[in-house]
């Protein structure tokens, strides 16, 4: 088992180790997070009070040093010095896995450009925990992080991914929730089915399934429903059955197509020059040339 700490005896650099830590429920701490975390000989994070306190519960007192968004660049090579110099570093974020909507990013690639090990040690992330209990398709999933707060540009957001088939998995304040689901509603149809995570491991912890227009109405009638961390979690769009699916394009092709050949030959060019279904241009085909 590798030993965090200095080795700078040995003259070999130490490891940046990516430490995961509790998004509520400080049991989530993992075993080796709290080892890692007692034997580095530094923890960078992004808020060095917030971060003590967890430390303090825990009865470590490794040193700590600032790592946020508005420093990351400068701070991290001085991290990477203390790493070439043969120290162990354990990089933490305020809640769950750091880099994800959390900062972290541009030191982990400045480490690991410079040759340096990076070490992720895993644990909560409430974009996973969410998907975990959700009820929604796991298989496949998308997550969008945090929506512009302009509406415009949530709405263009929004409007983008509104044909994706994958879950879409976002964060969101709680104050622009409600405006937010609205807009989903809107964009993805109000009975797309969706599941609202909020303070998950927490007293108050909820997680409900509604179509998204019964969401809005719900968090709309309950003020507690717009208070605390939340992941909303969308289904994937569901291609329409039948002729719906193809698009306008798809059956202008076939139309010309059959005025020139037999019906099976022109679904199938059909689909190779539209990339519809065959089956369904078929079919279509079958169906238009009843109607002629
Ligand atoms: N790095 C974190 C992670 O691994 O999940 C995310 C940090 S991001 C700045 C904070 C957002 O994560 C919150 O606004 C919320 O959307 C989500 N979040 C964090 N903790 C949560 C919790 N306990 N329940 C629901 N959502 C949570």
């Amino acid at each position: 088992m590798a030993v965090a700490g200095s080795n700078s005896q040995g003259g070999a650099p130490g490891t940046l180790y990516v430490v995961a830590t509790p998004i509520g429920n400080l049991d989530d701490i993992t075993a080796r997070a709290l080892r890692i975390l007692g034997e580095v000989a530094l923890v960078a994070a992004e808020d060095t009070r917030h971060s003590s306190r967890l430390m303090q519960h825990f009865g470590i007192r490794t040193p700590l040093v600032a790592c946020h968004d508005h420093n990351e660049r400068e701070q991290g090579g001085q991290i990477l010095a203390r790493l070439q110099a043969g120290d162990d570093v354990a990089l933490v974020s305020d809640a769950g896995t750091p880099l994800i909507s959390d900062p972290g990013f541009h030191l982990v690639r400045q480490v690991r450009a410079a040759g340096v090990r990076v070490v992720p040690v895993p644990g909560a992330c409430a974009v996973i925990a969410a998907l975990s209990a959700a009820g929604l398709p796991s298989d496949r999933f998308i997550f969008e992080g945090f929506l512009p707060a302009k509406t415009t540009a949530r709405r263009t957001r929004l409007e983008h991914i509104k044909e994706e088939s994958r879950t879409l998995i976002f964060y969101e304040a709680p104050h622009r929730l409600l405006e937010t689901l609205h807009d989903m509603a809107a964009i993805f149809g109000d009975a797309r089915q969706a599941v609202l995570a909020r303070e998950l491991t927490k007293t108050f912890e909820t997680l409900k399934g509604a179509p998204l227009a019964e969401l809005c109405d719900w968090v709309a009638a309950d003020a507690n429903q717009q208070r605390g961390e939340c992941v909303v979690l969308v289904a994937g769009w569901q291609p329409p059955e039948g002729e719906e699916a193809l698009s306008a394009e798809a059956l202008r092709v076939l139309d010309l197509l059959r005025a020139e050949m037999p019906v099976k030959r022109a679904a199938a060019l059909a689909a190779e020059i539209t990339g519809g279904r065959k089956n369904l241009l078929y079919q279509a085909a079958l169906e238009r040339q009843a109607e002629d």
